[in-house]
């Protein structure tokens, strides 16, 4: 299914839905757990619906977090897309692999469900870009969930490709998915530098959404601009008090490295962040003012948003505690 330039299915279906829940989030009716926990949490949701007042960035983020949350479900793929000169988006619909190219090859960011998804979206995504599959020196798996690490195996194999991933969540996926894993190979040290050509990538430990999860910071460039992008590796909160307050540990250490390395675009591996919408307007005015490019302040707010929802989840999950 193709998207429509003017027409987007997306706008009216999915994600529209998602929006629709977010502003919805008062009513409290469609809460699934019995303790009616919704309004230890609302006083949060609120505080983030405000902050994301009509940015339609944020306020995907903030219902994608919000606990009454219905993921659509079939996705149109977008086609494989330039975000920025040295970055692009190979994606299924419903979840996003990111090519990172530098001069001395190629970091893929996550790799999609399956072998065959790297056969029919991730080789054929970057030829289409005219880039070389061949070229992938290092696979980035964000988080051990078979929908990020489904064609590395597949990938290292036919490319030589190094697979890395933080040693918590290889630890996950041998216990959890272990007909599917890649062989362990590569671990990441939190805070770990990758430099491959005369770029560096930061790779930083963020755990909530499994306890290895890893976000990275790296530079992109848009003509003669360099920028600094975050891809935030995992969002789906987790259910506990304890993995919750670390989610939320997470966000503030991330954030700061954020405002450290002047983070000003922001990137989500699912499109939970009116990412598909973005890649759409990209693609529908590639001149315009790029939809990733969020300026610091607005990143910022974006990591505040998610802050302030994820304070509402585990005050719901704390009052389901009593
Ligand atoms: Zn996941
Ligand atoms: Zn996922």
């Amino acid at each position: 299914m193709e998207l429509s330039p003017n027409h987007s299915p997306l706008s009216r279906r999915g994600f529209a839905h998602l929006a629709v829940l977010g502003l919805a989030a008062g009513a409290g009716v469609l809460g699934s757990t019995p303790a009616a926990a919704a309004s230890d949490g609302q006083v949060y949701y609120d505080r983030a619906n405000r902050l994301a007042g009509q940015d339609p960035v944020l306020r995907a983020i903030a219902s994608a977090l919000h606990p009454d949350v219905e993921f659509p479900g079939e996705l149109p793929a977008p086609p494989p897309t330039r975000l920025f000169d040295d970055l692009a988006v190979l994606s299924v619909g419903f979840v996003h692999a990111m090519a990172l190219f530098t001069y001395e090859g190629i970091v893929l960011f996550d790799a999609l469900r399956s072998p065959q998804d790297g056969r029919d979206y991730i080789e054929p995504g970057l030829r289409e870009l005219g880039a070389d599959p061949g070229d992938i020196r290092y696979i980035v798996v964000t988080h051990g969930h078979y929908d990020h690490f489904g064609a590395a195996q597949y990938l290292a194999d036919r490319h030589g490709a190094r697979v890395m991933m933080s040693p918590a969540d290889w630890d996950l996926i041998e216990r959890t998915n272990p007909d599917n894993a890649p062989d362990r190979d590569l671990e990441i040290a939190d805070g770990q530098c990758l430099t491959l050509g005369n770029t560096s990538i930061a790779l930083h430990h963020t755990p909530g959404h499994t306890s290895g999860t890893v976000s990275p910071i790296f530079p992109v460039h848009a003509g003669s601009r360099r920028h600094k992008a975050m891809l935030w590796g995992g969002s789906n909160p987790p259910e506990t008090p304890g993995e919750l307050r670390d989610y939320i540990e997470s966000i503030a250490a991330f954030r700061w490295h954020m405002r450290r390395a002047d983070v000003d675009v922001e990137l989500s591996n699912h499109p939970n962040d009116y990412g598909l919408q973005r890649i759409q307007q990209l693609r529908d005015d590639p001149d315009g003012p790029n939809p990733f490019l969020l300026g610091r302040a607005r990143a910022d707010r974006y990591m505040e948003v998610m802050d302030l929802m994820l304070r509402g989840r585990l005050a719901d999950a704390q009052s389901v505690q009593g």
